[in-house]
C-alpha cells in the first residue's frame, strides 16, 4: 500500500487536536480495500445505532400508533410494554417504579435538584457528563453547595459517606471518557440517603442490581436505539417516598419537572404531556430484542466481548492504547482510544467519515489525539472488527512515518 501525503484540504494538526472536531465538508483522501467496510457504519456514543429491524417494524407498524392520541388504547399500550419490559430487564422488585417524561436526561439534572435532594448531596464528578449535573446542583439555590470528589479524566472517584449527604450522585459510565464505575450503595452512608444513577449510556449495556441505586435514570438514544428526548426512571419505594416527601414540603416545583406527576402518570401508562411515540416505538423493539440477547446479562456478555476485542487490539498496537490506564475501569460500552503523536486522529477519523464510518470523533469537550467508539450491544462485534482494520489501513496510509514509540497514558 502507498503511502500518501494527506491531502491539502486537511485543516492544521493544532487546529484540529484543539477542537477535536474535523468539518463534515473536510475531504479527507483515503482508500479502503473491498469488502473491509463493516456493515453498519455507525459507531457514535449517542445517538447511537438504530438496528434496521427496529426500523423496518417501525415503518410496518407504525401507523398503528403514529398520529393517534397517546391518551387512548394503541399507544397506552405501548408505554405498557415498555414499562413491563424495563421491569423484566431490569429484574426490578415488585415495588419499584418505572417512571418516564420528557426532557431527556439532561432534564432529569433538574428533576433530581427539584424533587430528590433534599438539602446535600454529593457528586462523583469525573468527565462531561457528571461535572454538568454537578454544575446543576452548583448552581441550584435551595440546595446546600454539594459535596464534590473529583477525579482526572480516564478515572472515577469513589463515593464516601457523609453525615449530611441525603443524595448520593453516581455515573455508571461516564461516556465522555470512556470510564465505567461499579454501582453499589456507599457503606456507612445514612440508611434514608439515596443512591441517584446517571446510567445514560450504561442502561441496557451493562449489569446493575437494584439493590444498589434508588434512582437509575437513563434516555433511550445509546444501548436502547430509540431517539433522544424521553427520560426514564426506575425508583425504589424510598426514592418515591422521597419525591413525594419534598413536593408536599412546599418547595416550588414546576409541574414539568414534578415526580409525583410523573409518577402518577406513568403507573397509568400515560406521560405528562404528549411523547414522542416513534421513539417509544423503537425503544420498545429494543428491549424485546435485549431480554432475546438473554436480558441484561446477555446484552453486557455482548457489549463486553466487543469491548474485550477492542482493547486488546489497543493494547497491541504499536500506534495505539486505551486512553483509560486501568483495565477494571475501561468502559465496555464506549472505547476511547489514544493514538500515538505521529497520527493525526481528528485527520483519520475525517477520512473515515468519508466511507460512511460515522462519529468516531471524541467528545467536544476533550480535545485530546483519540477516537471514541461505542461498543453497545446493537453493535455488531465483526463490525468493531471491520473498524479496528479499516483504523489499521487508515494509519499505514495517512499517519506519518512513525519516529517514535506509543504514546503513554500519562
Ligand atoms: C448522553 C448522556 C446524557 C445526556 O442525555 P440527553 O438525553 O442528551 O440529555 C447524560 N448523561 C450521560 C452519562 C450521557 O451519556
Amino acid at each position: 500500500m502507498s503511502h500518501r501525503e494527506p491531502s491539502v484540504s486537511c485543516p492544521r494538526r493544532g487546529e484540529a487536536l484543539r477542537s477535536g472536531v474535523v468539518p463534515d465538508d473536510e475531504a479527507v483522501d483515503l482508500s479502503l480495500p473491498e469488502g473491509l467496510l463493516p456493515v453498519d457504519g455507525r459507531f457514535g456514543c449517542g445517538p447511537a445505532k438504530v438496528r434496521p429491524e427496529q426500523l423496518d417494524a417501525l415503518a410496518s407498524r407504525g401507523a398503528d400508533f403514529l398520529g393517534t392520541s397517546y391518551r387512548r388504547g394503541a399507544v397506552r399500550a405501548l408505554l405498557g410494554r415498555v414499562r413491563a419490559g424495563l421491569r423484566e430487564l431490569f429484574e426490578l422488585p415488585a415495588d419499584y417504579q418505572v417512571v418516564l417524561g420528557n426532557g431527556g436526561g439532561t432534564a432529569f439534572w433538574n428533576i433530581a435538584t427539584h424533587g430528590l435532594i433534599r438539602n446535600r448531596a454529593q457528586h462523583l464528578s469525573f468527565g462531561e457528563f457528571s461535572g454538568r449535573f454537578t454544575a446543576v446542583d452548583r448552581s441550584t439555590p435551595w440546595l446546600a453547595e454539594p459535596s464534590v470528589i473529583e477525579s482526572p479524566p480516564g478515572t472515577h472517584p469513589e463515593p464516601r459517606a457523609e453525615p449530611e449527604v441525603d443524595a448520593y450522585a453516581l455515573t455508571q459510565n461516564e461516556t465522555s471518557t470512556g470510564v465505567a464505575m461499579p454501582i453499589h450503595r456507599v457503606p456507612g452512608a445514612d440508611v434514608d440517603s439515596l443512591v441517584l444513577v446517571d446510567g445514560t449510556s450504561a442502561a441496557g449495556g451493562m449489569l446493575v442490581r437494584p439493590e444498589a441505586f434508588d434512582v437509575y435514570y437513563f434516555a433511550p438514544q445509546k444501548c436502547f436505539g430509540a431517539d433522544g428526548g424521553l427520560w426514564i426512571a426506575l425508583m425504589s419505594p424510598a426514592a418515591v417516598a422521597r419525591a413525594e416527601e419534598i413536593a408536599a414540603g412546599g418547595r416550588y416545583i414546576p409541574e414539568f419537572f414534578s415526580l409525583p406527576a410523573a409518577i402518577d402518570h406513568s403507573a397509568r401508562d400515560l406521560t405528562f404531556n404528549t411523547p414522542s411515540v416513534a421513539s417509544l416505538f423503537l425503544l420498545s423493539e429494543q428491549i424485546d430484542w435485549l431480554l432475546g440477547l438473554g436480558g441484561l446479562s446477555g446484552a453486557a456478555a455482548k457489549a463486553a466481548k466487543t469491548a474485550a476485542l477492542v482493547y486488546g487490539w489497543a493494547e497491541d498496537s504499536p500506534y495505539a492504547a486505551p486512553f483509560v490506564a486501568e483495565p477494571e475501569q475501561r468502559s465496555p460500552v464506549v472505547a476511547t482510544i489514544e493514538f500515538a503523536e505521529h497520527i493525526d486522529a481528528a485527520h483519520m477519523v475525517a477520512g473515515l467519515r468519508a466511507h460512511g464510518i460515522l462519529d468516531l470523533e471524541p467528545h467536544r469537550s476533550f480535545g485530546r489525539n483519540q477516537i471514541r467508539m461505542g461498543m453497545f450491544p446493537a453493535i455488531e462485534t465483526a463490525d468493531a472488527e471491520a473498524l479496528l482494520s479499516c483504523i489499521d489501513h487508515a494509519v499505514a496510509q495517512l499517519g506519518r512515518p512513525a519516529g517514535r514509540g506509543r504514546r503513554s497514558n500519562a
